[in-house]
């Protein structure tokens, strides 16, 4: 029988969530939804000079707003509670023990300072199968100063890593990847506080969790042989999950992984939502807070290294958990198109349902101080203006004119070309209108041309100066849309406003 799919997303918490963590959550997710298994989110928090207060909470907000919820996690809980590393701290040690007894593992009193003196004499320094012959450690001390000095000193556990070995395993990804044991350092697996390091940690948990496929970030493949050493030497080589290395987000200029600076300098985000930094205080702006849907963000991500083969772009999360294939992911990076991100949020946006963007929408219009009390009048605007915006803020600009009179009225694009005629059409107008009986675009369209013709003006030529009166500037959907929409009273206002600003 084949073992159930469980994968798991397995952050250190420590700030924002990256885009490119954001994409690794999703393939775990894609592909245990696609196979009936079961989608896990691990903290590992066993390093506690990185840990971030709120991180945690952040990164489990923001796989919320993408829909991507786990099956087990801190949160949800799950059979194999409990999903955070640091409480989870006494299972770790008896492994390290056993490594150490069976050989694979040792253990090293070197002082900071000792590790220190070693830096500054030797560049590069690595605690390795060729230095550990000269450094403090139960391979080079005796039995007896050892057994002392377990009891009397602090000490870490380290991978007795194999010399001259071919460690060779299949990426689900990569295909067969390979590396030698000698240019891999000794590394650290319990440190001196009891605390497993994430490499004895990650094994131990992925074996204990039952994991089957484990996904991550490209830049833990130079890991890869320690921990498949480490399933092995821990005798659970058969149940080691099968390893997906996923490629890198690359920046859009130059080369090299995409970076929270790159976004800083290019001026667009790189976190999922916005973070700000706890200590000090400095907030990174995410995709969401700029005003991407989740299910454009979802499906932009899938993008970055996957296609379905056509040359089709718009994917709903159930049509990814379809489609999605391991089989069709690069190898290569992908490089980060911001301008294409945002082509995907406006087809999204064009093509979503009136109802689900309003509350997106309201709370834009919120934040910018347009209070929204007609929910009715919020529906028709989202649906007359939604082609024409990107982001969500797009919405405010486009629309806040239906909610109240424009701010400022860009009568210097008006005044060249006026005159009396002009005006004297625009004082009937009113008039018109105000006699008008119905107020529906067709009526008020009519109206409004055939006065043009009885003043032998071309409708054309007023269209633009209407529109300002409106509006307050070049923008905006249909003019006769946006009077009907704003009412007799208000569009007259509009009207008589502008000719008196004209005429001062
Ligand atoms: N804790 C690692 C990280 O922060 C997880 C790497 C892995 O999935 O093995 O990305």
């Amino acid at each position: 029988m084949s073992k159930k799919v469980r994968v798991r997303f397995a952050p250190s918490p420590t700030g924002g969530l990256h885009l490119g963590g954001v994409r690794t959550v999703l393939f775990n997710y894609l592909f245990a939804k696609q196979n009936g298994g079961d989608f896990i989110v691990r903290i590992e928090d066993t390093d506690q000079g990185r840990f971030v207060a709120g991180a945690e909470e952040y990164i489990l907000n923001t796989l919320k707003w993408c829909g991507l919820e786990p099956d087990e996690s801190p949160l949800h809980g799950g059979p194999y509670a409990p999903y955070r590393q640091s409480e989870r701290k006494a299972n770790y040690k008896q492994y390290a023990e056993q490594l150490v007894h069976d050989g694979y593992a040792y253990y090293a009193f070197d002082t900071s300072e000792e590790l220190e003196a070693k830096r500054k004499e030797v560049p590069n320094f690595q605690y390795n199968q060729f230095t550990r012959g000269g450094m403090n450690n139960s391979l080079t001390l005796s039995k007896d100063e050892v057994q002392e000095k377990l009891v009397s000193t602090p000490y870490v556990v380290r991978i007795k890593m194999v010399e001259d070995e071919t460690v060779v395993f299949t990426d689900m990804i990569r295909g067969e990847v390979s590396f030698n044991t000698s240019q891999v350092d000794d590394k650290v697996l319990l440190k001196a506080d009891g605390m497993p390091t994430y490499h004895l940690a990650v094994v131990v948990d992925d074996y204990l969790m039952k994991i089957s496929h484990a996904f991550r970030g490209e830049e833990w493949l130079p890991s890869a042989p320690v921990h498949i050493l480490l399933w092995k030497y821990l005798g659970w080589e058969a149940d080691m999950p099968q390893w997906a290395h996923l490629p890198l987000i690359l920046k859009p200029d130059g080369n090299g992984k995409l970076s929270k600076r790159d976004g800083d300098r290019l001026g667009f985000p790189v976190f999922a939502m916005d973070w700000t930094d706890p200590k000090t205080l400095e907030t990174t702006i995410g995709f969401k807070e700029r005003g991407f849907l989740p299910e454009a963000f979802v499906n932009l991500l899938a993008m970055l290294g996957w296609n379905d083969g056509t040359d089709r772009e718009i994917f709903t999360l159930k049509e990814l958990v379809e489609k999605f294939s391991m089989e069709r992911v690069h190898k290569g990076g992908a490089k980060f198109d911001y301008e294409k991100a945002k082509w995907y949020n406006h087809e999204w946006i064009k093509g979503s349902e009136v109802e689900s963007l309003e509350s997106g929408v309201k709370t834009e219009f919120e934040k910018n101080g347009v209070v929204i009390t007609d929910h009715t009048l919020l529906a028709k605007v989202i649906g007359l203006v939604k082609d024409r915006c990107t982001l969500l803020p797009d919405f405010v600009q486009q629309g806040s004119f239906f909610f109240q009179s424009p701010d400022t009225i860009d009568v210097a694009a008006v005044k060249p070309k006026w005159d009396e005629k002009k005006n004297l059409f625009f004082t009937e107008l009113i008039r018109a209108y105000e006699l008008s009986t119905l107020w529906e675009v067709h009526d008020l369209e009519k109206e409004f041309k055939e006065l043009a013709a009885a003043n032998q003006l071309k409708p054309g030529d007023l269209m633009l100066p209407f529109r300002i009166m409106l509006v307050g500037g070049k923008f905006g959907p249909g003019v006769f849309d946006i009077a009907a929409l704003i009412g007799k009273g208000e569009t007259v206002r509009r009207i008589e406003h502008t000719l008196g600003l004209i005429e001062h």
